[in-house]
């Protein structure tokens, strides 16, 4: 017996390659500011999702700096044990004014979040019910849970309507999950109407802020509130990794789901504190994301410019959409990655996102508040002629 055990890696690894599916980071310098380098050149950076240029922000920086000073790189324990500051409670509690819920709770990312809330919300008698185009760690969370779980069509509130009519009575508890700002495609989840229909069946709902919070809102408070359902009885997550610019997730709501949250995610229980760092950094861009409206509104005119230049004006198939994110959906993944390098030789970092992150191959494109009228208006050229070199 001399077969090799780890041989079925390679031939795995061979299967990605052949699809054009092959990933492989790429190191990036310089990234404060609407440009990064990329090898030996800038690039104007539209892969970003720090949408209110607050990774780069002095403040942030300076928080990130005393807190580390103060209290050390690490946490050095779980919360429960060595692993609790009261930086972590002081972020929490601005998290909860954000949302205006009665409480959070911060985990190590918005991935481990959701893992944590959505496992040991439900399990084995209870059932799921989950938008088909939802993020890589609600359908995760969802499978970890050991509840039934069933896919709807993407933001088809009929479709989601019948499935419970055919299923909610054969369970205990249910829960919907949704993202709020869908990452791919950018675009919203009808939310008011969400949460009315899970009223009628008796359903929790859990939303994901990632994409929408410091973003959408008077107040950067997220989807929940640009659609008026603040203090609603919701499950609410999200990153501290994204508009917030730091690392790190959170669970807003009750204060008895934060309590049983504290006692039964095993994602927040049996991992280490956030790092003073982070935790300062994300305090300090919860303020500033309500402190400064201006920076949504700038992020808003962009969009606005954008969607006239590209899609009024010269009419590229770009999908329409009120958030920062936008796609250009391309036949295949070796297209989108022809395309993706395109854009590079043009000055614009917009890269291909392929199978199995998304069924249908695209260009995907953030914008940020940061970004300038020059910037976009390159992005639009490019986008222009990356089209027309061939019928893509
Ligand atoms: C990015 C993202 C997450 C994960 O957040 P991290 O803090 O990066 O782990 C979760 N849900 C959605 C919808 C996301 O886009």
């Amino acid at each position: 017996m001399n077969a090799d055990p780890y041989a079925w890696i390679e031939k795995s690894l061979d299967t990605v390659r052949r699809a054009d599916w092959y990933r492989s980071p790429q190191s990036i310098e310089s990234c404060r500011g609407p440009t990064v380098k990329l090898g030996n050149r800038r690039l104007i950076n539209f892969a970003s999702n720090d949408y209110l240029g607050l990774a780069g922000d002095d403040r942030l920086i300076q928080a990130a700096v005393a807190a580390t000073k103060e209290l050390g790189t690490g946490a050095t324990g779980s919360r429960l044990l060595s692993g609790h500051r009261d930086l972590h409670r002081q972020l929490e509690l601005a998290i909860a004014n954000l949302k205006q819920t009665e409480d959070a709770l911060v985990f190590s990312s918005g991935y481990l979040a959701n893992l944590g809330a959505i496992a040991s919300i439900v399990g084995k008698r209870d059932l799921i019910l989950s938008d088909k185009y939802n993020h890589s760690s609600l359908k995760n969370g969802a499978a970890l849970s050991g509840a039934t779980a069933l896919e709807y069509n993407h933001c088809h509130l009929e479709d989601l309507k019948a499935k419970l009519e055919q299923n909610r009575v054969k369970y205990r508890k249910c829960l919907i999950i949704t993202d709020s700002v869908f990452s791919m495609d950018g675009d919203l989840c009808p939310l008011p109407q969400l949460i009315a229909l899970a009223g009628q069946f008796n359903c929790m709902v859990l939303v994901d802020e990632a994409h929408a919070t410091g973003v959408f809102g008077a107040r950067g408070g997220g989807c929940t509130e640009h659609f008026g359902c603040t203090g609603l009885p919701l499950i609410q997550v999200g990153t501290l990794s994204k508009a917030l610019g730091s690392l790190g997730g959170y669970v807003a709501g009750s204060a008895a789901l934060i309590d049983f949250l504290r006692n039964r995610a095993a994602t927040w229980i049996y991992t280490t504190g956030l790092t003073p760092a982070d935790t300062a950094a994300a305090l300090e861009a919860v303020k500033i994301v309500q402190q400064e409206p201006e920076r949504r509104s700038r992020l808003q005119q962009n969009i606005e410019t954008f969607k006239y230049c590209a899609i009024t004006n010269r009419q590229l198939p770009i999908s329409h959409s009120l958030s920062p994110i936008f796609s250009l959906p391309l036949k295949n993944a070796a297209t989108a990655l022809t395309a993706g390098s395109k854009l590079k030789e043009m000055g614009i970092f917009a890269p291909a996102i392929r199978p199995p992150t998304v069924s249908v191959s695209r260009i995907r494109i953030s914008l940020m508040a940061t970004h300038e009228l020059a910037h976009l208006q390159q992005l639009v050229e490019a986008l222009g002629e990356v089209l027309s070199f061939d019928s893509m």
